[in-house]
């Protein structure tokens, strides 16, 4: 199915465009902007209503405004504080004047001149010197009074600055790209769809989206709920289930070639290697795995639980069907340490059975990598743990069976197709630690059945939470030093806002010096971070774990899934950088060993009214589904699902929670849509377009 000319032009790529080019594009991508499609997709931030502009002499204090005029002088105005500098403006129109004033950005002195014309929008305050502005958000117009029809006199968008893309500048690029549009455009949504939604078609849609008509509600275009907005949102989340449901379609189609059965001597087995006592949530999650690995469809699961809850062992168990069965299995962890700790707790485990287990990561020797190779292709492994290095091209396996895939949110979601691919369609088990909303989860892993353990194995000693302002520092440290000298071992957690930021780096390098030589010389301190070589952190790593370092300062790449049972104390420096999950995360390393756990969050004041609520949150409940639906609430699933960090794709126009109701709708229709044969094949050539440019899925269709 090929589709409209228009398509060529809506998939130009952005450098090409006449005035976007090399550097601003690059600019673009990195908002995950590549073709003209994207950038008409994506919403503005906010509208300006510069149809009518509010004369200076009508401003009320403190609400929002726009107004227009021309700047009658300018100039930097130094301050008592040393470094401190103001700009500022004198602006007129024809009723009168006001006062505009931006702290500390001396470069303004060579972006504003006298007798410019300018638009400026932000809240005025009552000055001593009659109305102004602070720092207001401003752009210079060049013909005020020609009633320009981009940036003035009409309802105008405002976008996200990207880089040196300029929100002025994007406005004018959108606005050339639109009246370039070609006249029929190719709609996704068949006209039947669309009517009974109430959507336009998808030229008016953007057009109406990025230049509404005079006299569009501002209210109603700031909740992106104008007929326009909604139809690009329900474009996109209908595209987004079509594709989810068109997988499961396909994967309920497929068969695998050896189907597991499970009968007495293979429970007496699984009885044998097991440790312990699963509790409820585990033996439930176990049997949904194993039913679902006996039906002839291939097993696309995810396995949920909190970090702790033992989704080891439960995988461990499936292993065991698998290979009883006589096939391979392949677990995939998303570092090299995690990699190792599970080999070493398998190995361990699995030392009474027959079955032979190997191990495959970026440090394996060349050597030995040979020979694992060589035992996987002829079946003399029963079972490899590796990093991603297990799905490179050169691994080979005799009969795998079943693909493990712990902290799922580390793997792109092409890993998993290529895990899939490669093993004669085996059942694929996935984890992960990050509670994800039920709601949510639904939705976003249509494609994948969802098992989750909800309850921590018996016998945890709750970990202590405790919310410190940083005068609490001294008594912080010296209750870290009783916890060394009684032999356990502890986590300085120092932000970095990038982990590639020198500024934040250097303050965490600082930190972890200061603590070695003045705080703590009696004990030995190393620090961790992000910039690190892969194996320097990896020696890292294995020291602490092994105690031969007893506190670890590090960024946030401290392992997700790391296991020091001997580690008792997790400090947070400034937690109120921190999100909500990001805490309970880090939460997670302490707490693993029978004794007493403490986890400090150390914040800087003043709290803003969201940190504090974050914090409070992570102190009244160690429940990740308690807190995963809060971190909903305060943040948005906009945030929440990084692309990383679910392997959700990012979405340009629709939010997951404030358009909950249009995703819903949205996958509804699509239900309704895949069964009908009319529309679906120019339905599945958007999907497969949409999803493969942007959310690198393969294999639709
Ligand atoms: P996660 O779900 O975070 O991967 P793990 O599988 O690493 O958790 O399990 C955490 C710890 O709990 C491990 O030390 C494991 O041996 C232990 N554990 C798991 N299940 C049980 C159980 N049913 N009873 C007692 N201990 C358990
Ligand atoms: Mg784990």
């Amino acid at each position: 199915m090929t589709r409209a000319p228009d398509h060529q032009f809506l998939t130009t790529p952005l450098q090409y465009i006449k005035g976007v080019g090399p550097r601003r594009a690059a600019d673009l991508e990195r908002v995950a902007l590549h073709s003209v499609e994207d950038l008409l997709c994506r919403f503005p931030l906010r509208y300006e209503d510069r149809g009518h502009l509010q004369p200076i002499a009508s401003i009320q204090p403190d609400r929002p405004v726009t107004i227009a005029g021309e700047i009658v002088s300018c100039g930097l105005r130094p301050t008592r504080r040393p470094g401190f500098k103001i700009f500022e403006a004198l602006v007129r129109d024809s009723s009168g004047y006001v006062r505009a004033a931006w702290l500390n950005q001396p470069f303004l002195r060579d972006v504003f001149q006298r007798k410019q014309q300018v638009i400026l929008f932000g809240i005025v305050a009552r000055g001593p010197g009659g109305p102004q502005f602070t720092n207001p958000q401003y752009e210079i117009v060049d013909h005020l009074e020609e009633r320009d029809t981009v940036h003035t006199g009409r309802i105008v968008p405002v976008y996200e600055r990207a880089g040196s893309m300029t929100p002025k500048m994007q406005r004018r690029l959108v606005w050339d790209l639109l009246q370039r549009l070609p006249d029929a455009i190719d709609d996704p949504l068949p006209l039947e769809l669309r009517a009974e939604h109430h959507l336009p078609d998808r030229r008016a849609a953007f057009m109406q989206t990025h230049f509404p008509d005079a006299g569009t509600p501002l209210e109603v275009l700031h909740q992106f709920r104008t007929p326009a907005q909604r139809r690009l949102i329900f474009e996109e989340f209908f595209l987004f289930e079509f594709g989810l449901l068109l997988r499961r379609q396909q994967n309920e189609g497929e068969r695998k070639p050896f189907v597991p059965k499970v009968d007495d001597r293979i429970r007496a087995s699984a009885r044998s290697v097991l440790p312990f006592k699963l509790t409820e949530g585990q033996r439930q999650a176990l049997k949904e795995i194993v039913d679902d690995m006996q039906r002839p469809r291939p097993m696309n699961r995810l396995l949920q639980g909190d970090v702790g809850a033992g989704k080891t062992i439960v995988a461990l168990l499936a292993a065991l069907v698998a290979m009883e069965n006589g096939l391979q299995v392949a677990f995939m962890a998303p570092t090299e340490i995690l990699a190792e700790q599970h080999f070493l707790t398998i190995r361990r485990l699995l030392e009474a059975s027959h079955f032979r287990v190997g191990a495959l990561t970026g440090a394996t020797s060349s050597a030995a990598r040979r020979e694992v190779l060589e035992q996987l292709a002829s079946h003399q492994i029963d079972l490899v743990v590796g990093t991603h290095a297990l799905v490179q091209e050169t691994v080979t396996f005799a009969r795998l069976g079943l693909g493990i895939i712990d902290e799922q949110h580390r793997f792109g979601v092409l890993q998993r197709a290529t895990l899939r691919a490669k093993g004669l369609n085996p059942d694929v088990l996935v984890m992960t630690a990050t509670p994800i909303p039920r709601t949510l989860a639904l939705t976003v892993y249509g494609e994948l059945d969802v098992s989750v353990i909800r309850e921590l194995p018996p016998g945890r000693r709750p970990i202590k939470t405790l919310v410190e302002p940083e005068s609490r520092r001294p008594e912080i440290h010296e209750f870290i030093r009783k916890e060394l000298d009684a032999g356990r071992q502890a986590y300085v957690i120092y932000p970095l806002v990038e982990e590639s930021s020198k500024i934040d780096l250097k303050a965490a390098t600082e930190m972890a010096d200061h603590l070695a030589h003045d705080v703590f010389p009696a004990f030995r301190v190393a620090l961790l971070h992000g910039r690190m070589k892969q194996d320097a952190k990896d020696r890292v790593m294995r020291a602490f774990a092994a105690g031969e370092i007893q506190l670890l300062v590090s960024t946030t790449v401290v392992e997700v899934g790391v296991d020091v049972p001997n580690a008792s104390v997790m400090l947070v420096e400034h937690a109120e950088r921190f999100g909500l999950s990001q805490l309970h995360q880090l939460r997670g390393r302490v707490g693993r060993g029978t004794e007493q756990s403490s986890c400090v969050m150390m914040y800087q004041a003043p709290l803003s009214e969201q940190a504090r609520e974050r914090l409070k949150a992570v102190a009244d409940t160690t429940d990740g589904f308690v807190l995963a639906e809060k971190d909903l609430q305060l943040r948005g699933p906009g945030d929440f699902f990084g692309t990383r960090q679910a392997g959700m794709p990012t979405l340009r126009a629709g939010d997951l929670l404030r358009d909950f109701s249009i995703l819903d709708e949205a996958r509804q229709a699509a239900q309704d849509w895949i069964a009908r044969d009319a529309a679906r094949g120019r339905i599945v050539a958007f999907v497969r377009d949409s999803w493969e440019a942007r959310f690198g899925l393969v294999g639709v269709g």
